[in-house]
C-alpha cells in the first residue's frame, strides 16, 4: 500500500534527501503535503518534482508569491496555505500517515506535538524539538501511540542497535555517541574563525545551522540531550567520543560488555531510507561501504574544555527541566547573530554557558513554558552581546 507523506522543512539539505528517496520507490511513497520556511523559489521546485496536494510556507507574507509561482509553473491546483499554525496543522492532518520533520530550529516544536498529538508515524530530524520538550514530548508520544522514528544518523543508529533488545538489556546499556570533531577538530584555540570555515563540514552535507552547531559540537550536546529522551537513558549512560571517519554512526555497550555499532557510508540518505522504510530494508541509494579503502577506524576523547557548548549541554543536562531548552535558544540566537557576522564563534558557547548558569531551570513544564523560555534565552543573548 502507498504510504501518504507531509515533509515539513522539505526545501532543506533532510527534506531535499528525503525528497529523493521517496521518488525512487513511487509504490512505496507518495507525498501528500510539503511546507517551507521562507524562500518561495526552492519550494516550487519541490512541488514541481513532488507534485503534493497542500503547500505552506511559514511566513504568512509569501503565500501570494508563492500561489503565483505555482500557477506560473502550471502548479495552480496546489492548495497553498500559510504561517506558521498551517505548518502545525499540515502535521495533523487525517490525509497523511507519515510526518517527516526536518524543520531547522525550536520552530519545530509545534509541528513535532501536533504530529505526536496526532499519533503519526513520526520521522524526527528536529532534535531542537526533542532538546526543548523531550519529557513532553515521550509522555505525548506513549499517550498517543505515535510511532517516533529518529532520523539523525547517530539516533537512527542506536535505535538499529538496540533493535531486539530487550527492556532489561536496555536499561543496563551505554550509549556512544561518534562525532566527527567537525573543521576544527584537534584545535584549542578557536578564535578568528569565521562564517564560512564554520559551514565547511569535512564529512556531512548539511544545513547552515547545523553545520555551525557541529563546528561548536553544540550538536553533539543537542545529540546527548536527544539520545536521553528518545531511549530513556540517564544522561550518564551517554558518552561521546570523536570518530572522524563518521563511518561508525553510534554504538550501544550491553552490560555483558558486547558493544553493537551500526555502521556505513556517512550519507544522511541512508537513515532517511530506513526511517521511511522501516522495519523493511530496500535497496540503498548509497554506495556500499568499502572496508578494504577504509582499512582503519580511529577514535578520540571530546575536548569540552575548548569546546564549550558541549559542556554547557551537560550542565544544561545536569540542571534538567528546561535547561537545555534555554541552552538551545540561546545557541539558536547566537549561531544566527555569527552567521551575520555580529558576534565571533567563541561567543556562542560563552553565551550558551552564561544562560545555563543564569537560572536553576530544575522542575515540572508545560509546552507553553517551552516556549517562553526559548524566547527567554534568545532575549538573554541579546541583552550580553
Ligand atoms: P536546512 O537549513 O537545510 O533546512 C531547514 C528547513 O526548515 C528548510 O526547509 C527551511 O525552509 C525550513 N524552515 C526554516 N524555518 C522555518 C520555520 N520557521 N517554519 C517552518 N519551516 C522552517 O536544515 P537541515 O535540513 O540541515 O536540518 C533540518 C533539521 O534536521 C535540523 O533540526 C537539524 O538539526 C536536523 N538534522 C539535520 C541533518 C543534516 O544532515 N542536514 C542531520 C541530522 C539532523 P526555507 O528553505 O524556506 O528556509
Ligand atoms: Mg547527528
Amino acid at each position: 500500500m502507498t504510504q501518504s507523506i507531509t515533509i515539513l522543512g522539505a526545501t532543506g539539505s533532510i527534506g531535499r534527501s528525503t525528497l529523493d528517496v521517496v521518488s525512487r520507490y513511487p509504490e512505496r511513497f507518495s507525498v501528500h503535503a510539503v511546507a517551507g520556511g521562507s524562500r518561495v523559489e526552492p519550494l516550487v521546485d519541490v512541488c514541481l518534482s513532488a507534485r503534493p496536494k497542500r503547500a505552506v510556507i511559514a511566513d504568512a507574507s509569501k503565500v501570494v508569491e508563492l500561489e503565483q509561482a505555482l500557477c506560473t509553473v502550471g502548479l495552480g491546483d496546489i492548495e497553498v496555505l500559510g504561517g506558521p499554525e498551517a505548518v502545525s496543522r499540515l502535521a495533523d492532518d487525517p490525509d497523511t500517515d507519515v510526518v517527516v520533520q526536518a524543520v531547522v530550529g525550536a520552530a519545530g516544536v509545534a509541528p513535532t506535538f501536533a504530529a505526536a498529538r496526532a499519533g503519526k508515524r513520526l520521522l524526527l530530524a528536529n532534535k531542537e524539538s526533542v532538546v526543548c520538550g523531550g519529557r513532553l514530548l515521550m509522555e505525548t508520544v506513549r499517550n498517543s501511540g505515535c510511532e517516533l522514528l529518529p532520523v539523525d544518523s547517530e539516533h537512527n543508529a542506536i535505535f538499529q542497535c538496540l533493535a531486539g533488545a530487550t527492556e532489561k538489556a536496555r536499561a543496563g546499556a551505554r550509549i556512544v555517541l561518534t562525532a566527527s570533531g567537525g573543521p576544527f577538530r584537534g584545535r584549542t584555540n578557536l578564535e578568528g574563525i569565521t562564517p564560512e570555515q564554520a559551514v565547511a563540514h569535512p564529512k556531512w552535507s548539511m544545513g547552515r545551522k547545523i553545520s555551525v552547531d557541529s563546528a561548536s559540537l553544540m550538536n553533539k550536546g543537542l545529540e546527548v540531550i536527544e539520545a536521553r529522551w528518545l531511549f530513556g537513558v540517564d544522561a550518564g549512560r551517554i558518552d561521546v567520543v570523536i570518530h572522524p571517519g563518521s563511518v561508525v554512526h553510534s554504538m550501544v555497550q550491553f552490560r555483558d560488555g558486547a558493544v553493537k555499532a551500526q555502521i556505513g557510508t556517512p550519507d544522511m540518505h541512508l537513515p532517511i531510507q530506513y526511517a521511511l522504510t522501516y522495519p523493511k530494508r530496500v535497496p540503498g541509494v548509497v554506495p556500499e561501504l568499502d572496508f578494504a579503502a577504509l582499512k582503519v577506524l580511529t577514535f578520540d576523547v571530546a575536548d569540552d574544555e575548548t569546546f564549550r557548548c558541549l559542556a554547557a549541554c551537560k550542565k544544561a543536562i545536569k540542571k534538567g527541566g528546561l535547561g537545555p531548552c534555554a541552552a538551545n535558544g540561546a545557541n539558536e540566537e547566537a549561531v544566527k547573530l555569527f552567521l551575520e557576522d555580529k558576534i565571533g564563534f567563541l561567543d556562542i558557547g560563552r553565551l550558551v554557558e552564561a544562560v545555563v548558569d543564569s537560572d536553576s531551570f530544575g522542575g515540572e513544564y508545560t509546552l507553553s513554558d517551552v516556549y517562553e523560555c526559548d524566547r527567554m534565552a534568545r532575549e538573554f543573548v541579546r541583552a550580553h552581546l
